[in-house]
């Protein structure tokens, strides 16, 4: 039996005519940027979300990029982010001149560490990026007691988490400003590039309001030095059809992993992924580690079983960052996870056969070796 590593079918095939029904909709109405669909989104994913504001934007990327430049991050700055994150948590930093000052996660749950954050800590701090890698929350409490310690915000990354929560409240509705992605692969995609920025504060709201159109609420009148950052209409309500099923999607993917960790469990170099108490995790992906990392992929790919990694390369030691000059062995754990970990299959709709079949391959490739 092959798994593929993701397959939208078992998402899309069954909502298929209600989503091409809504890009009829939009097509007929002829009205293609910020209309009535990125309304209505935004309304309805600030109710999903527990916030008072989100805006749409083109990109999760852009989202985060703006969500900084709201808050007025000036170059030099220093900004608290994970070693381990997805480079774009880094680059939206990077774009408003900030400097990225990485932290190690916890090697059990890969988020970022809540008791090695106050050592990073400088007069150029400014504020604090968790991601909520994966899928699961971040320790929000102890991050959000820092935050408050130290008079710094925090902006959190929640594009691999729609859904996830720290002790009952929503992730994306913890910092001053957040920014989540809709790519399609995210466990809410959209059919192309879109993504979103969520808030509780009116002011800033109003900020990313005017900065992703232009610098401007009044077409033609420019009030600040402005991008180009839209959530498009044909996006927002393919979107729309989608939240609607985003809880059922999310509940299929914490069945996946259930189903993983009973069948995966006992396996010596296999280590599989731990949730802090107090999180939930919503399995953007679900990732394991072990040192036979490329071996054990080569072998699965043989058995028709798609892998990925997330992500061979922590930021500090991509070219993009050379600059920083990083001796190698500076974030060891992130290093580590570089090195050791592997994403398996993981998508709404996989069923127990599918994940036996990769349970199955597993087993006998690491237990042949012992
Ligand atoms: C996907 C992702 C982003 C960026 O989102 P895009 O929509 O691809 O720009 C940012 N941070 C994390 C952790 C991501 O996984």
């Amino acid at each position: 039996m092959t798994v593929p590593f993701l397959s939208f079918a078992p998402q899309h095939n069954p909502i298929r005519s209600e989503v091409l029904g809504a890009i009829a909709d939009v097509y007929d109405k002829q009205w293609y940027v910020l209309g009535e669909q990125v309304k209505a989104f935004e309304a309805e994913y600030s109710t999903f979300n527990h916030v008072a504001h989100t805006i749409g934007v083109a990109n999760g990327l852009d989202a985060l990029h703006l969500a900084l430049e709201a808050l007025g991050v000036q170059p030099g700055d220093e900004v608290i982010v994970p070693s381990n994150t997805y480079i774009a948590t880094w680059l939206a930093i990077s774009f408003v001149g900030g400097v990225p000052v990485p932290v190690e996660p916890n090697p059990d749950t890969y988020n970022i560490d809540p008791a090695r954050i106050e050592a990073a800590l400088t007069s150029r701090t400014k504020g604090i990026m968790p991601v909520h890698l994966y899928g699961q929350a971040c320790e929000m409490g102890p991050i959000m007691d820092i935050a408050r310690k130290h008079g710094l915000w925090v902006v959190e990354d929640n594009a691999q988490s729609q859904g996830a929560a720290w002790e009952g409240g929503l992730t994306g509705s913890f910092g001053a400003v957040n920014g989540t992605s809709f790519y399609p692969g995210k466990n809410l995609g959209a059919l192309g590039d879109a993504g979103a920025v969520t808030t509780n504060d009116a002011d800033l709201a109003h900020k990313v309001q005017v900065l992703r159109n232009y610098g401007s609420q009044q077409k033609y009148y420019n009030e600040v030095i402005g991008h180009n950052s839209r959530l498009d209409e044909l996006q927002a309500a393919v979107l729309r059809v989608k939240l609607n099923y985003l809880p059922e999607w999310t509940a299929q993917r914490q069945n996946v992993a259930q189903l993983y960790n009973q069948h995966l469990a006992g396996i010596a170099d296999l280590q599989l992924p731990a949730t802090a108490p107090g999180a939930t995790h919503v399995y953007h992906l679900y990732v394991v580690r072990t040192t036979q990392r490329a071996a054990l992929q080569q072998y699965l790919t043989e058995q028709g079983i798609g892998t990925l990694i997330h992500y061979p390369i922590p930021p500090h030691q991509q070219q993009a960052y050379a600059h920083l000059a990083i001796p190698v062995g500076t974030y060891p754990l992130a290093e580590e996870l570089a090195a050791t970990c592997l994403s398996l299959p993981m998508w709404p709709g996989m069923t127990e056969e599918h994940v036996l079949a990769v349970a199955k391959a597993i087993r006998s490739f690491l237990g042949d070796r012992g």
